[in-house]
């Protein structure tokens, strides 16, 4: 008996000695607090030298190792070699930056383990009040409903399978997308995210039900362009039924003509789903949220909660207006999973409303974050880095050296290094180049982007670290690295 005990004892997941574990725990814990608040003199990235990377290789671990060095481990091999988005200069792609009221959440809810498929449980409350909260948040209606995802590509795909089967004029739990008597068309502008030309994949539309809407000069949707896309369809047979509209654009951050569009689904009979993963959050910010009024007339929204309310990854929300055509897109009966009157499972499945089934606890992270800060302050950081972006702008223009490419809408800054006399087909590589130092250097982090064939690099501004100082030292760094290459550039030629 004795022995079956030893067994049992060794085979469980919980610490053999839980003030061991427990010691260990606050160590983890303090060192994170201590990295978060030395961030600003850390580099912001650093590449993992190859021979660390090889230690990365080979079989295995068959047998168990102390926790304390597991840990070690990740304390000196990966702290150092993180992605660098939660330092104040890290301006790359559109990300978060985090925060600890969320990372220490999201612990907890790992602890509490709650299954947020369904269940009669304190974290679905949590979860309903979220998305509730979030539905206020963007003015939508009070029949509308939502779900939390793992982020924006996520949420798109849950708003654009909604507008299909609602446009679908078959029911598609049981017919297929051939028995769609017109085929249908989504329309999306020139800058629309990637993600939507995978979720016509996956919806089974095909790349090419998705027609891409030339933009204007300031890159939003041009309304007569759509709408005679529109017309064209129609005229050929095929039925219009979505148009996706950006709210804020991942190249610029330009936001499309939100109340003429939504007038225009409205008036021809279409689904309105708005990519809100950059812009939907300006809502809650007092100098920013007339950018993006229409929004609440979406028929779908997407947002992205790692990316506006720094939240750490990963999470986003989609919005659907009509709580029952939300459930109708998702909901399938399981002989498995029914509602009980009474007990654990008397309570609606939450996995009614989305794809996937189990569900982690991340509405605890939002929930205790806007707790935490309030609405107002993370409205009030949203404006500040939309005032820091025109900060950038400001010092740009101001730069006989420096070019911008774009204008500046709201949070993303589009610019290049032009340095008098240096040749178009230069600039490319003279760009990169810049931009490859700054990395490496670990000052910032910046990446870049292509518009209508030219390059440049691009700045966008989500992160509730940055300070105005930091936006002041890229602009410096940025001017500094290009005249000094553009001299060896120019003593090479001659
Ligand atoms: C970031 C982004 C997405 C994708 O969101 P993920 O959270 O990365 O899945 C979609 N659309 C736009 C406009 C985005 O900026």
């Amino acid at each position: 008996m004795a022995h079956d005990t030893q067994i049992d004892t060794e085979d469980s997941l919980d610490p053999g000695d839980w003030e061991d574990m427990r010691r260990l725990a606050h160590v983890m814990v303090d060192d994170a607090i201590s990295r978060l608040q030395g961030l600003r003199d850390a580099p912001v990235w650093q590449p993992m030298p190859d021979a660390m990377k090889a230690g990365f290789r080979g079989p295995p671990p068959t047998g168990p190792a102390p926790l304390e060095a597991v840990y070690a481990d990740v304390k000196h091999k990966l702290y150092p070699h993180a992605m660098g988005n939660i330092h104040p200069r890290f301006w790359a792609w559109y990300m978060g930056a985090g925060c600890l009221t969320g990372a220490l959440a999201d612990f907890l809810a790992a602890i509490d383990g709650s299954n947020l498929g369904g269940g009669d449980t304190g974290a679905n409350q949590v979860d309903r009040q979220v998305t509730d909260w979030l539905r206020q948040m963007m003015g939508f209606p009070e029949g509308g409903s939502g779900t939390l995802v793992n982020g924006g590509s996520m949420a798109n795909i849950v708003g654009l399978m909604a507008a299909r089967n609602t446009m679908a004029g078959v029911d598609l739990h049981t017919r297929s997308v051939a028995d769609i008597t017109a085929p249908l068309r989504f329309y999306a502008s020139d800058q629309v995210h990637s993600c939507h030309m995978k979720a016509m994949n996956l919806l089974g539309l095909g790349g090419s039900a998705l027609t891409r809407v030339a933009t204007d000069n300031a890159f939003r949707m041009d309304l007569a362009a759509l709408r005679s896309a529109i017309e064209a369809d129609r005229q050929r047979g095929a039925r219009p039924a979505c148009v996706i509209a950006t709210a804020g654009t991942t190249n610029t951050g330009a936001i499309d003509p939100l109340p003429q569009i939504a007038d225009l689904c409205r008036d021809e009979g279409l689904w309105l789903h708005v990519d809100g993963c950059i812009g939907a959050l300006f809502s809650i910010a007092p100098s920013s949220r007339h950018l993006v009024a229409g929004i609440e007339r979406a028929d779908s929204l997407a947002l992205d909660l790692h990316k506006g309310l720094n939240a750490p990854f990963d999470v986003g929300c989609a919005l659907l207006r009509d709580r029952n055509v939300h459930r109708a897109t998702f909901a399938e009966s399981a002989e498995y999973l029914q509602v009980a009157t009474r007990g654990l499972a008397a309570t609606e499945f939450l996995h009614d409303y989305g794809l996937e089934t189990t569900r982690g606890f991340r509405a605890l992270k939002v929930w205790m974050m806007l707790r935490h800060h309030g609405v107002e302050r993370f409205g009030r950081i949203l404006d500040r880095n939309i005032a820091q972006a025109a900060r950038l702008t400001a010092l740009i223009d101001a730069a006989p050296d420096l070019e911008r490419m774009a204008p500046t809408a709201t949070s993303v800054v589009c610019f290049r290094h032009a340095p008098d006399g240096m040749r178009e087909a230069d600039l490319r590589a003279h760009n990169t180049e810049i931009m490859l130092r700054i990395q490496e250097s670990g000052i910032a982090i910046l990446s870049d982007t292509t518009i209508r064939g030219r390059h440049c690099l691009r700045v966008a501004l989500c992160n509730h670290r940055t300070k105005d100082e930091d936006i002041d030292i890229l602009v410096h760094e940025v001017r500094r690295l290009g005249s000094e290459m553009a001299l060896v550039g120019a003593a090479g030629d001659a």
